[in-house]
């Protein structure tokens, strides 16, 4: 399958110097043409981080300390979105890569219609077009997501949360993006809106051909509806496979451990029923694998070195998948 946003050897931290926070560690992550990827792990792993660095999006003191993301367009040649100048981000944005934020249905603007906020994006990237041209394609973006058309002249307010949510995946679509990036408000919406605007999500995918990295801490979400899951710990990735590996055969005891424990609703670091302890304080790092303390499986080399992530050597689907843990030491790390 072909690549559409490479992200290599990309690394965040937030602030400077010996006070800085490594939020995103040395993390590969292909996200391929027309593919669902789920990403999860636990508040404050560094999913957000790992989506607004690699599409430039990190609020101060927030800093890529290094990395590439390399983009696929349709036509032309590959380019690293890291390099990209302001005025050539504008342009990525939006048209070739969007995201919905973590907390993204409050962010509509509330004294504005659902059609005004819509018909300024697709003004803001094709200027030429006329204002009923403008509104009909806000019409049929609304038509889309499934919310009736009468709905343009609502204010935010006007809306349930779960209707604000899909028309930020309106707005998201309104460019035809090649890569949709969902960050899900797990603090916000319940499970069962995650799951419809998930099902939908990929319905739209099969219809436009889009990719999308949908974040959550809700794994048994990924499992239904996602191609693949990445699962993050401690800022890295430690483990990715397809769905139905990963949830039939998950190599890494953390995400054994994710997957037998109920999602943190409200997104507060607590206790995984599965994994006893808390997740690792970024300021100070466990040494070796940073899941070591908390691992009911760990041994000698442990606490001692880090794990390289890559193929298993020990399972028959290693071609599929790539896991960063000692019991299945990999002999090609990624990158
Ligand atoms: P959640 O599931 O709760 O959304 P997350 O996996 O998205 O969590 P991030 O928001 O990426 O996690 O945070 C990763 C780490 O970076 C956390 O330890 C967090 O405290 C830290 N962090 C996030 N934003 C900032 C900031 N602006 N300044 C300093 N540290 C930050
Ligand atoms: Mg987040």
């Amino acid at each position: 399958r072909e690549p559409v946003l490479e992200i290599r050897n990309l690394n965040v931290d937030y602030g400077l110097g010996d006070d800085a926070v490594h939020a995103v560690r040395e993390v590969h992550l292909t996200l391929h043409r027309g593919e669902v990827l789920g990403l999860a792990g636990e508040s404050g792993s560094g999913k957000s981080t790992l989506a607004y660095g690699a599409t430039r999006l990190l609020p101060p003191p927030g800093v890529i300390s290094g990395g590439q993301v390399i983009y696929h367009p349709r036509d032309g040649d590959p380019y690293d979105v890291l390099a990209l100048t302001p005025k050539q981000l504008r342009a990525f944005r939006w048209a070739e890569t969007s995201i919905v934020f973590q907390g993204a249905m409050n962010s509509l603007n509330p004294v504005h219609k659902v059609w005004v906020q819509l018909t300024d994006v697709i003004r803001a990237h094709t200027p030429g077009l006329s204002r009923p041209a403008q509104v009909a394609r806000a019409r049929e973006l609304l038509g889309l997501v499934g919310i009736a058309a009468d709905r343009l002249e609502a204010y935010p307010h006007q809306l349930s949360g779960g209707m604000r949510q899909r028309v930020m995946i309106a707005m998201a679509l309104a460019l035809e993006p090649q890569v949709v990036i969902m960050d899900e408000p797990t603090t916000a919406l319940d499970v069962v809106m995650q799951r419809q605007i998930l099902r939908q999500l990929v319905h739209l995918r099969e219809r436009l051909g889009f990719s999308v990295l949908f974040i959550t801490h809700d794994l048994s979400l990924l499992v239904e509806f996602s191609d693949r899951i990445a699962i993050m710990y401690g800022g890295r990735i430690v483990e990715e496979a397809p769905s139905g590996a990963l949830y039939r055969d998950s190599l890494h005891p953390y995400s054994h451990g994710l997957l037998n424990s109920f999602p943190a609703l409200r997104g507060e670091k607590r206790e995984l029923s599965g994994i006893p302890g808390s997740p690792p304080d970024l300021r100070a790092m466990p040494s070796g694998c940073s899941f070591h303390p908390r691992c009911p499986k760990r041994f000698e080399p442990c606490d001692t070195h880090v794990p390289p992530l890559g193929p298993p050597p020990d399972v028959p689907d290693a071609a599929t998948r790539t896991v960063a843990c000692w019991l299945h030491p990999t002999a090609a790390p990624v990158g």
